[in-house]
């Protein structure tokens, strides 16, 4: 029997596994899918290996969420490149530099340094800072004990207590608060790193959450060498080396607790004293027993319309079609007065140049990605779905070609990624990524809790701690890590 079973294999639930093997514990971590990885998973064909979701590890630095993971397991610091964006809005460009002192030049430079625009960037940087510190402090949201509340207290700091004010307002009441709300770039530019973290709009982004989530490439973003593969491969190899064990190809089809928890699989059944699950809502809901399918009625939003998917096309192109700029990462917003989402906004992101662990050499793996509605995706005959992923292929591509004109040029790989495409490879309720859609009414104090009030069983994954993508999934592990740390030692 194992102490504990971790039921995913993507980030939040290696991350877990990871943090309670290193701390002594005998974990198994049960994993549907052929490899680890998740949304933040990878393929490979013909020597490319392409990140199928996240491209990029976040605060992987000393003393980030990502680098004190690294240093509480055991681990070095992967290895990778610290990027910038280029931003490019229908009628500028701006580079969202990593560098702090850069980006506060340039922000002034390409989006306004009025009165309005300072005290705007005053305010997101203080309460991003606040946050930030106070996540790598170890946070844990929503409260659930006093114990919570006095954490929350002590990583936020009495000094910063009033920001809490901001719980209640979102990112367009601040916008407007400062006669903001039709500066148009920047509006676009918020919107667009708003979309991209909390899959939401400015009119529903909790404030606190836009804030972090609009920064969130000062805090290091970093593509590892080998994309997200070779990041797989490292902390598999290492949670291996330290006693921990992976089996793929097993899809959860039963969670039943009896004396302990008993886990069937599609090839086999096991034990474990505690079970952490990492899957959507949705996807736990379908392999517990009616006594826990109660306890997750209330944190159930099974709408359609709360999730979102993402379209994805992986390109192997040879070097020269990309080489024209420095800056291998780009976002793109084509019309400001859009809906954002089903291309009308973008991600490029390009394996770094010399890492042939991505790319054969003379080439280089692209990923043009962006946000979708889930619904139209759902249920389509065969050929109008083969018909629709090639349309909004090509608008992804066209799109690209205005940063890289001779992309297409003697391509080698084209494949596209859906809704289906996810639910098919991530098992994900509709295929929607990312957790649900973020607002007030289900973020911070409001959120998924990790203890749904199931004894021996916790939730961890984007779906406690939506928005911020595989940042979330590391923090969470922290918090779901240390809990049953705590009850395990008892
Ligand atoms: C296109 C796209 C781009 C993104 N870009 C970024 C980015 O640049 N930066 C960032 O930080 N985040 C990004 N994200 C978000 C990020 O990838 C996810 O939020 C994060 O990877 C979620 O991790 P998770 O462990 O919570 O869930 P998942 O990755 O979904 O992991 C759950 C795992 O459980 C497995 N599973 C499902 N059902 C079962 C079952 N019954 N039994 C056993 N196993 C099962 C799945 O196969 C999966 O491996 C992006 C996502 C997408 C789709």
């Amino acid at each position: 029997m194992y102490d504990v079973v971790i039921v995913g294999g993507g980030m939040a639930g290696m991350s877990c596994a990871l943090r309670l093997q290193a701390k002594g514990f005998s974990t198994l971590v049960l994993e549907a899918h052929g490899q680890l990885g998740g949304c933040a998973g990878f393929f490979t064909k013909q020597g490319f290996s392409f990140d199928v979701g996240a491209t990029t590890l976040v605060d992987f630095q000393e003393n980030g969420i990502g680098g004190l993971f690294c240093a509480e397991v055991g681990l070095e610091l992967p290895g990778g490149e610290y990027i910038d964006y280029v931003a490019w809005l229908p009628d500028r460009q701006v580079t969202l530099y990593h560098d702090q002192r850069k980006w506060v030049r340039e922000r002034a430079e390409k989006l306004g340094d009025s009165d309005a625009h300072r005290a705007f960037w005053k305010l997101s940087d203080k309460v991003s800072s606040v946050f930030w510190k106070a996540s790598r402090k170890g946070i844990v949201l929503p409260f659930t004990s006093l114990a919570d509340i006095i954490r929350a207290v002590k990583c936020i700091g009495v000094s910063n207590l009033y920001l809490a004010r901001y719980l209640n307002k979102t990112m367009l009441d601040v916008l407007k608060e400062l006669k903001l709300e039709n500066d148009l770039p920047l509006r676009g530019l918020l919107a667009m790193l708003i979309e991209d973290t909390l899959h939401t709009t400015i009119e529903e982004a909790p404030f606190i959450n836009a804030a972090l989530g609009i920064t969130i490439r000062g805090s290091g973003l970093m593509r590892p060498v080998g994309g997200m593969r070779g990041y797989f491969n490292y902390i598999e190899a290492h949670y291996k080396k330290i006693g921990g064990t992976v089996k793929k190809g097993h899809t959860v089809t039963v969670l039943q607790q009896r004396e302990q928890w008993e886990i069937t699989t599609s090839k086999a059944t096991f034990a474990a004293r505690k079970a952490v699950v990492t899957l959507p809502l949705e996807n736990l809901y379908a392999i517990v027993s009616p006594s826990v399918q109660v306890k997750l009625d209330r944190y159930r939003t099974p709408g359609i319309d709360l999730y979102g998917g993402a379209i994805v096309v992986f390109l192997g192109v040879p070097e020269e079609n990309v080489a024209t700029h420095a800056i291998c990462h780009h976002q793109l917003l084509i019309d400001y007065d859009r809906p954002l989402g089903n291309g009308n906004n973008m991600f490029i992101s390009i394996s770094a140049a010399g890492d042939h662990a991505s790319a054969p050499p003379g080439f280089r793996a692209v990923m043009l990605s962006t946000h979708c509605s889930i619904a139209p995706w759902i249920d389509l005959p065969d050929a109008e779905y083969h018909e629709k992923k090639a349309a909004i292929a090509s608008v992804l591509i066209d799109h690209a070609t205005r940063v890289y004109p001779s992309l297409m040029l003697h391509h080698r790989i084209l494949e596209v990624g859906t809704p289906v495409t996810y639910q098919k490879y991530t098992r994900r309720y509709l295929g929607a990524v990312g957790g649900h859609k973020l607002n007030r009414k289900n973020a911070n104090l409001h959120a998924i809790p990790h203890d749904i009030g199931v004894k021996h069983l916790l939730l961890a994954g984007d779906a406690t701690w939506p928005g911020l993508g595989t940042v979330a999934s590391v923090m969470v592990s922290k918090i779901v890590s240390d809990r049953l740390y705590r009850t395990l030692m008892r």
